[in-house]
């Protein structure tokens, strides 16, 4: 009796503009079918849907399900492919999809105390809040009026997953979103926050870098869509094709408890 085996392994790359370069899925051999296993050396989780097209074959843990793998490991198993009839032909395919973050996640530090952005004793306006008609339909994203040049400081610490302060171009429409440049920073809590338009050149951290709440990360820009030099702030959940921004509440003043933004405000910051 011979068994036959055909393998072919396709990775499908995420289509959000949300890299997750060091992970790796692959297969090893056992004796009765295959270790379908990840390696992620990213900094946050990563999570992949797995798609198997099975063969005379079953997935020990389910088929088109995301798992999460856990940030800095190697040989994550997520699931077997296991021959069910020895005698017949059997062979799988398998598509995976993924993305920074722990998609399955839906809770997260709601009261977190954020810093304003920007240096101390420094007044700057919110021009766009949450749900903002120009660019913030449904989304809870803050833009502040930070002019060309100015100190960006780190809202809440955490740990660096992106940077892209390469570009330099920019235009008054969504056309102009792949020319943004971005720090992100992945927190405890399991949200992400996005730090964009950033100027050319002017990150002063990188990916892989811890960042403590107040440290200087990169100087505001006009860079992507925008109409002007500001910082457009957010904070996120990831889902496989998607953010889903959340809201936030920021320490305005020493005395007073955190609050959320609101647009047409200018916010002093006295601590
Ligand atoms: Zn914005």
């Amino acid at each position: 009796m011979r068994f036959t085996f055909s393998f072919f392994f396709t990775i499908l790359i995420s289509t959000v503009a949300f890299s997750q370069d060091l992970l790796k899925v692959d297969f090893y051999k056992i004796t009765d079918g295959y270790v379908i296993y990840a390696d992620n050396n990213e900094l946050s989780p990563v999570s992949v849907q797995i798609d198997l097209d099975l063969n005379n074959m079953r997935s020990t843990m389910g088929n088109h399900k995301i798992f999460v793998i856990p940030p800095q490991v190697s040989n994550y198993e997520i699931t077997r492919a296991i021959t069910i009839d020895k005698s017949q032909y059997s062979n799988f395919h398998v598509n995976t999809l993924s993305g920074l973050g722990d998609h399955t996640q839906t809770d997260y530090d709601y009261e977190y105390s954020y810093d304003l952005p920007y240096d101390s004793q420094v007044t700057h306006k919110v021009i766009q809040g949450y749900d903002g008609r120009f660019s913030h339909r449904h989304q809870h994203a803050l833009d502040f009026n930070i002019p060309a040049g100015g100190r960006i400081l780190a809202a809440r610490g955490g740990v660096v997953v992106d940077v892209e302060d390469r570009n330099s171009r920019s235009c008054e429409s969504r056309s102009c979103n792949k020319f943004n440049n971005y720090v992100r920073v992945y927190h405890s809590d399991g949200t992400f926050a996005e730090y964009t338009h950033i100027k050319r050149g002017s990150s002063q951290v990188r990916k892989g870098d811890r960042v403590t709440q107040g440290q200087h990360i990169a100087s505001s820009g006009k860079v992507g869509w925008a109409t002007g030099a500001h910082l457009h702030f957010e904070v996120f959940l990831m889902k496989l094709n998607k953010k889903v921004t959340v809201p936030t509440k920021f320490k305005i003043s020493k005395n007073m408890p955190p609050q959320q933004l609101v647009a047409k405000k200018s916010y002093r910051k006295d601590y």
